[in-house]
């Protein structure tokens, strides 16, 4: 039995197949390289592919004996999701429709879905859990919480039972240094301000240094793409023993600003990194922190690399050896 990742070459999903590849599991992935990369696949059995295109997915479920699906396979940048607000219906909310019908015709019930602290919006309490209010204040947040609820309903009318992670910042990369953080524009505070250290930017802009904050900087929680990545194994093996759909929250717990962030990227990196401060970017809340009780106790996850210095540390060691990425 096989697991599909789709979106499998991407940041988040490179990285999950390689866990996945630790534990021995069959991997099939399914991704059309529009931001993924080809050489972040550390294995698996590759299909070049988008989830709309009918006959790509029923070649995917025949020549394959696929048991569960963790579906990172979206669009994901939020100014983006604002302009192109069809873009982001047409590829994750359909994509994932296409990809659920399918499921059903050839009854696959497992799916573990990789969603997004976006989907709260503007929070009412901080640290936010599972049962918070759920109000997007963009159109990718609001795209996932979509997605989301579609899985809900074919629970409720097909038994494909799903869980929803929902994650706050992921950053740094595999401990290999193989594969690390390459998205076309780049637009995530640690690898702009990594870029900023090797001296491809000429500075990091901080987005508003006027929030309700200690330094007036907003604060974020940063969690390691690989303690992620652990997340969607141990989402697997739940559902393998027949557990009931569910929503947990992946976050470290702790926050940081961006001060912060780029005090720490001056330290790992010896560089002196200049900072400006520009206006507040549209739609950013002050502070964002989880409380992912819920996936430490239910899903026995324990995120082990998610100290900020390990984070950057890992991140610096991949920007520093690949520059130019995956193209480097
Ligand atoms: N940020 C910044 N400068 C940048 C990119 C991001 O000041 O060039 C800030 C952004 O306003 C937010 C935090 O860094 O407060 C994290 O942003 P990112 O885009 O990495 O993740 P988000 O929290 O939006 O998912």
């Amino acid at each position: 039995m096989a697991v599909l990742v789709t979106g499998g070459a991407g940041y988040i999903g490179s990285h999950t197949v390689a866990a996945l590849l630790e534990r021995g599991e069959d991997i099939v992935v399914l991704d059309n390289l529009q931001q993924g990369h080809k050489e972040a696949l550390l294995g698996g059995k590759l299909y070049v592919g988008d989830l709309r295109d009918a006959e790509v997915l029923d070649r995917v479920f025949t020549e394959n004996e696929i048991d569960a699906i963790i579906h990172f396979a979206a669009n994901s940048l939020v100014g983006e999701s604002m302009k192109l607000p069809g873009k982001y219906y047409h590829n994750n909310v359909y994509g994932t429709l296409c990809l659920l019908e399918k499921m059903n015709e050839y009854n696959v019930k497992k799916i573990v879905f990789s969603s997004t602290a976006a989907t709260y919006g503007e929070p009412e309490q901080v640290p936010i859990d599972e049962y918070d209010r759920t109000l997007p204040t963009n159109a990718y947040g609001e795209t996932k919480l979509a997605m989301e609820k579609m899985m809900q309903w074919f629970d409720t009318a097909h038994e494909i039972k799903s869980i929803s992670l929902r994650y706050f910042n992921a950053a740094g990369a595999h401990d290999s240094g193989k594969i690390g953080e390459d998205h076309r524009p780049e637009t995530h505070l640690v690898p702009i301000v990594l870029e900023a250290a090797l001296g491809k930017r000429p500075h990091i802009s901080v987005f508003g240094d006027d929030y309700d904050t200690p330094d007036g900087t907003c604060i974020r929680d940063y969690i390691h793409v690989s303690d992620l990545a652990d997340a969607h194994v141990l989402a697997v093996d739940r559902l393998r023993t027949g557990a009931d759909s569910s929503v947990y929250n992946l976050g470290n717990g702790q926050g940081f600003s961006v001060k912060e962030v780029i005090e720490i990227a001056r330290t790992v990196t010896g560089k002196e990194i200049p900072a400006l401060i520009e206006p507040r970017r549209a739609g950013d809340p002050a502070v964002l922190v989880a409380s992912s009780e819920r996936a430490r106790s239910e899903l026995g996850w324990a995120p082990s690399r998610s100290e900020l210095k390990h984070i950057i540390t890992s991140a610096w060691n991949w920007h520093a050896s690949r520059p130019n990425g995956y193209e480097g």
